[in-house]
């Protein structure tokens, strides 16, 4: 969306009013002129050599002055500057409106062509200048002034003060008008916002037309004396646009910038609030850029952000804008759009480009990329907010691999709400005597004999306020931050000492503790460990640890040395999830994991899925063939209970049999069990009891 692409459409919605209004323009543009001219005949020029030289002179400056038309920077809303103005006034104090109105409207069709403007935007410019000219003259002969007293008294002063007053007034209203119906912006705030930058331009051009009128009146070639200021004042104006343009936009591919892209969408939203639109704010983050640096050279590397840039703009509408806002970071704008589908659709275009394969000097490169997607009013209603949302939406479809993720606040782990949740969390976590934190047990059954063979520890956090917190949330929130530590120390703690009291009544089970992958990069991870089970005499068999299965094949190398020890030490690993990651049998065969555990998604889904039966049913031979015990979660019924039988399953843990449930009652639970071998009983005690025992 350049300006000049964007200023050469009409908005979509008020496309009928805008037109109506262009032709409004040059319609009374053309009636104004025609009744001005018909009204001081006097005016007319007969003869050309009767031009006085320093209009000849003039002209062809203002005709010169304007071949590189000057656009003010960062201006979706400011107008063409017209130094030429200057001496456009001069031509009409000095020999009056016809002629002034004549270099006026090559002079404005000139700009505007070379800006690249459309010709109804050529069209509506000259007539905008016309009324503007014409709003000048009536002025002027209003006030009775001809070029002869012009300067004779002070009241002539005034009345060139109200003559270029209304000139500047026509003009900008006119413009003010335009970009009402284009951006649908209050006209007076148009006016006020632009009145500046362009009162200050024109009022400085308006002034110096007298002076040159009296410099020609003493010696016509005076004038091109001028050129010298003039020249100056537009060199300074172009440098300072130059710097402005610079400063918004991206040097390699031309895109606008960081702060480009904020001007864009903080205009954008202003938009939106008054007109009660919506926008979309996208971040594309592209995979492993630095490796194509490093691999191919940083010259590929520009090239290849040039060729994205190039497909990004060329696939866009004019409401759409692409930014570059980092090194390997582009920002999409969606200006306004109807539906979100819309939205997901150019997300999706946006995608697939990057899926493409990108041709090099002979080289492909594929590129891949994240997009985190934020809308404007219900993700954020200022650029900060929307531009941080799309980010942390960004990470979360890079974290699961996805392509594109639309905001949603669980995402945000630094929102104020979840600092304030995590805060509260180490409180509680590092006050072992205050209510808040407790661990339940949930039962797992070997499928064989129906023995209860251990419990898996699940944490459980009641908040002073909030109440209950599900566990997965509060696990995706701790697991960024230095509270994990704590949370898994004292889940260990806990659940050692749990074992241990367990043990010393004379129940032996195993507990299952989970554990983050970011455990396991602790150093000091195995001999806290080693140190707890000695402490409360547990031996390292009874405890076992799950962890999953992704988080773990993201970096096995790292976490091997861990895990090794751990294997030495005795304590049983289980790849928890199993079949939810990017599972590698390469990986699986050289960890040493006991046990894996499917997820319950999929053990969920056996009771409407074939697919998940079959994968139920692939992942235990699998897991029987590496040697290894297989463990299904998520059993909720007799029917899958007895499917994962026949499949040939170790155990089974879920609410088929009991919910996860306090220290406390378990004891109470075992004994009320009754092992359900063959043919379990419709009416068998485990979901009852599961019933009874709340999360
Ligand atoms: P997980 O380790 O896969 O735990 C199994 C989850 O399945 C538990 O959810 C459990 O309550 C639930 N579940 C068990 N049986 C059934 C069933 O029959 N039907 C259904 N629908 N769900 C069942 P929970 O307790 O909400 O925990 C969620 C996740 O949070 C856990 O998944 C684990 O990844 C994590 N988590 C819980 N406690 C801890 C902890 O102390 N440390 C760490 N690192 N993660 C934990
Ligand atoms: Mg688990
Ligand atoms: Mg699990």
């Amino acid at each position: 969306m350049t300006t000049t692409s964007l200023r050469n459409t009409a908005p979509s919605q008020r496309r009928e009013a805008f037109f109506g209004y262009v032709t409004a323009v040059v319609v009374s543009a053309v009636i104004a002129v025609a009744l001005t001219s018909w009204l001081t005949p006097a005016l007319w020029i007969v003869n050309l050599t009767d031009v006085p030289v320093a209009v000849w002179v003039m002209a062809v400056m203002a005709i010169l002055i304007e071949w590189r038309p000057l656009l003010p920077p960062g201006s979706r809303y400011s107008q063409a500057a017209m130094l030429s103005l200057s001496f456009i006034m001069a031509i009409l104090l000095w020999w009056g409106y016809i002629p002034a109105l004549i270099i006026q409207t090559v002079v404005a069709a000139l700009i505007f062509k070379r800006l690249g403007a459309a010709a109804w935007r050529v069209a509506f410019n000259t007539a905008q200048f016309a009324l503007a000219l014409t709003a000048a003259h009536l002025v002027l002969v209003a006030a009775g002034m001809s070029s002869a007293h012009l300067l004779d008294s002070g009241w002539g002063l005034v009345a060139l003060l109200a003559a270029g007053t209304a000139w500047f007034a026509v003009s900008h209203l006119l413009v003010c008008f335009a970009w009402t119906l284009r951006f649908s912006v209050p006209w007076w705030r148009m006016v006020v916002r632009a009145f500046g930058y362009e009162a200050v331009v024109h009022f400085a051009q308006l002034a110096l037309a007298p002076i040159l009128v009296v410099v020609a009146s003493v010696n016509a070639w005076l004038v091109l004396l001028s050129a010298v200021p003039i020249y100056a004042v537009y060199r300074m104006a172009r440098l300072s646009s130059e710097h402005e343009r610079m400063a918004l936009s991206d040097s390699l591919t031309g895109l606008p910038n960081r702060k480009g892209f904020q001007t864009e969408v903080s205009e954008a939203i202003d938009r939106a609030e008054e007109s009660g639109g919506r926008l979309a704010v996208l971040i594309c983050d592209l995979d492993r850029f630095a490796a194509v640096n490093n691999s191919l050279g940083h010259g590929v590397g520009d090239q290849l952000l040039k060729e994205l840039a190039n497909r990004f703009t060329a696939c866009g509408q004019s409401s759409q804008m692409v930014a570059k806002i980092g090194g390997d970071e582009f920002g999409f704008l969606i200006a306004e759009y109807g539906s979100e589908s819309e939205v997901e659709r150019y997300a999706d275009r946006v995608r697939s480009i990057l899926s493409g394969p990108v041709w090099l000097d002979d080289v492909s490169v594929d590129v891949s990329g994240a997009i985190g997607v934020a809308c404007y009013p219900q993700d954020g209603t200022d650029f900060e907010t929307l531009f941080r949302h799309a980010d942390v939406a960004m990470y979360e479809a890079k974290s699961r691999g996805s392509g594109v993720a639309r905001y949603a606040p669980e995402y945000d782990h630094h929102s104020p709400e979840r600092l304030a949740l995590l805060g509260d969390l180490r409180r509680a976590l590092e006050a072992p005597d205050l209510p808040g934190v407790e661990l339940y047990y949930q039962p797992q059954i070997e499928l064989a004999s129906g023995d209860v063979v251990g419990v898996e520890a699940l944490l459980r956090y009641r908040h002073p306020s909030q109440g209950s917190v599900d566990p997965a949330e509060l696990i995706a929130l701790a697991e960024h931050s230095a509270v994990m530590r704590i949370l898994t120390y004292r889940v260990i703690d806990e659940a050692v000492s749990q074992l241990a009291r367990w043990r010393a009544d004379g129940l032996t089970l195993r507990v299952s503790v989970n554990v983050s992958v970011r455990d396991l990069h602790a150093t000091d991870f195995c001999d806290y460990l080693t140190q707890r089970l000695i402490k409360h005499q547990v031996p390292p068999a009874a405890l076992r640890l799950e962890i999953t299965e992704s988080a773990l094949m993201a970096d096995p190398r790292r976490v091997m040395a861990t895990l090794k020890r751990l294997e030495e030490l005795g304590v049983g690993l289980s790849l928890d999830d199993f079949g939810t990651g990017f599972s590698s049998m390469q990986h699986l065969r050289r960890l040493p994991v006991s046990e894996v555990k499917i997820d319950k998604s999929f053990v969920l889904g056996m009771a409407d899925d074939p697919d998940a039966v079959a994968i139920v049913r692939s992942i235990i031979e699998l897991g029987r063939s590496l040697g290894l015990q297989v463990v299904a979660e998520g059993v909720e019924n007799e029917r899958i209970w007895r499917q994962l039988r026949k499949f040939g399953c170790d155990a089974a843990q879920g609410w088929f049999y009991a919910k996860p449930m306090p220290a406390s009652q378990l004891a109470g639970w075992l004994s009320r069990y009754r092992p359900h071998v063959a043919d379990p009983p419709i009416n068998n005690v485990s979901p009852i009891s599961a019933r009874s025992v709340s999360r």
